[in-house]
């Protein structure tokens, strides 16, 4: 149950170099709202766009394909994607939103759509929750030390960024690349994520990261009904590669591991603030989608 209940899982990646290009793994965010736009499926997605330093990201309503792509690849710092939502549908006047986030972003939409207290307009228009998977997230003044202190860039030098296989990765426009390991940048995580108890989206309509799959590849969780018709037409009208996820290495066993871990350490943290008199709502219950 860390890995949430899914209708399948994949390997996978977008078979569009264009968007392959800049993405951050398998495209397979940027691709899935990209044929979500062009069939009507949705009228527009938030996402994270440029915001007004390097690397600092603001929500977007993406409602072209240049505006998806300007908005690819991953920003490794708080992007309040929930914010735009009644925007998206009254001034923006989308009647079917797509949203991309965080698991605890993927909770706070699950949660409007159920109780939209100050969000009438909002339940019915969701029409595509993409997750990400996410083991933690650094305040912008935290990502910025890292980049600039730590890994020596300038932020407005970095080309990508990357967590993975125990390092934090800057990428330069120059070809260099600077890693410095994980240790170094625990103490630059958002409190909040200590107490986070979803590690691949289990609330979204269809989870991707790059764990679990080779490199360029992506892992994917399809979810519900709805995530499970718009994949299967994207991979009908031939948007992605995929592969069995049993047969890639190092597959869901990793994902599985990564995801427990996750769990038992923030749960001993929400204890340990229980004990002292901060309620959480970490009741340890694997959380259930109510749009399976
Ligand atoms: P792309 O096609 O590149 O699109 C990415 C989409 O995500 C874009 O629409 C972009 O606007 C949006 N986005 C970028 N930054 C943010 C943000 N901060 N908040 C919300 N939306 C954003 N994957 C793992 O496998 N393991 C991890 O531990 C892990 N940790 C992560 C931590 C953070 C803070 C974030 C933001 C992502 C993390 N990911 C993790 C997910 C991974 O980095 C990729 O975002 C994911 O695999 C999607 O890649 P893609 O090529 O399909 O997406
Ligand atoms: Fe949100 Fe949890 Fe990721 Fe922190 S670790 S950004 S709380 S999903």
């Amino acid at each position: 149950m860390v890995l949430g209940n899914y209708k399948s899982a994949v390997a996978a990646r977008s078979t569009d170099k264009g968007i392959l290009s800049a993405s951050q793994d398998g495209g397979i965010v940027t691709q899935l709202f990209a044929f979500a736009l062009d069939e009507g499926i949705i009228d527009g997605a938030i996402v994270a766009g440029q915001g007004a330093e390097p690397w600092m990201p603001e929500p977007v309503v993406a409602t072209t394909r240049a505006e998806l792509f300007a908005a690819r690849g991953t920003r490794y710092t708080i992007s309040p994607n929930m914010a735009l939502i009644k925007e998206a549908t009254r001034s923006y006047g989308l009647d079917k939103v797509g949203i991309v986030g965080t698991p605890c972003q993927m909770q706070g939409l699950r949660k409007a759509q159920l109780y939209p207290i100050g969000m009438r307009d909002v339940p019915d228009k969701i029409a595509l929750a993409i997750g990400i998977f996410c083991m933690e997230n650094f305040p912008y003044q935290g990502l910025e030390t890292m980049v600039e202190d730590h890994c020596t860039v300038k932020m407005e030098s970095a080309v990508k960024m990357d967590i993975g296989k125990g390092k934090f990765s800057v990428y330069t426009e120059r070809g260099g690349l600077s890693q410095i390991p994980l240790k170094l940048t625990h103490k630059y995580e958002q409190p909040g994520c200590h107490v986070c108890l979803d590690y691949v989206s289990n609330l979204a309509d269809v989870s991707t990261g790059s764990v679990g799959t080779p490199d360029g590849w992506s892992t994917v969780f399809v979810r519900t009904k709805v995530g499970d018709s718009v994949w299967a037409r994207a991979v009908d009208a031939g948007c992605f590669e995929t592969k069995p996820i049993e047969d890639v290495k190092p597959g869901l066993e990793l994902v599985t591991k990564l995801a427990t871990d996750k769990i038992t350490k923030n749960q001993k943290t929400v204890e340990a603030r229980a004990s002292f008199g901060v309620k959480a709502d970490g009741s340890g219950k694997a959380l259930r989608n109510p749009y399976l």
